[in-house]
């Protein structure tokens, strides 16, 4: 009994974490985890596949990149790269 106690609490005390992540998220900026639709990436102009996870909300426009190198370089200097 005591032992089931202990997993209950334990469980209850994971759920309050896991159940608050998402309130927690939706008070910020809204950021997608992945590109909805195909695009073209700003840094390289690589073509970009959606569904890729390197993508980056940005004056509420989506931009997707090849990869993370990219991704780290429109992080630094984003107006360089929308304003081709
Ligand atoms: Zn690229």
């Amino acid at each position: 009994m005591k032992n089931y106690l202990v997993l209950f609490a334990f469980n209850f005390f994971y759920y309050l974490t896991y159940a608050q992540e998402p309130v927690a998220k939706s008070n910020g900026q809204k950021e997608n985890k992945t590109l909805e639709k195909d695009g073209k990436d700003p840094v390289c102009g690589m073509k970009v596949k959606k569904g890729t996870t390197f993508v980056r909300l940005y004056k509420e426009k989506q931009h997707g990149f090849c990869g993370k190198a990219c991704k780290e370089r429109f992080d630094k200097e984003p107006e360089k790269y929308i304003k081709k």
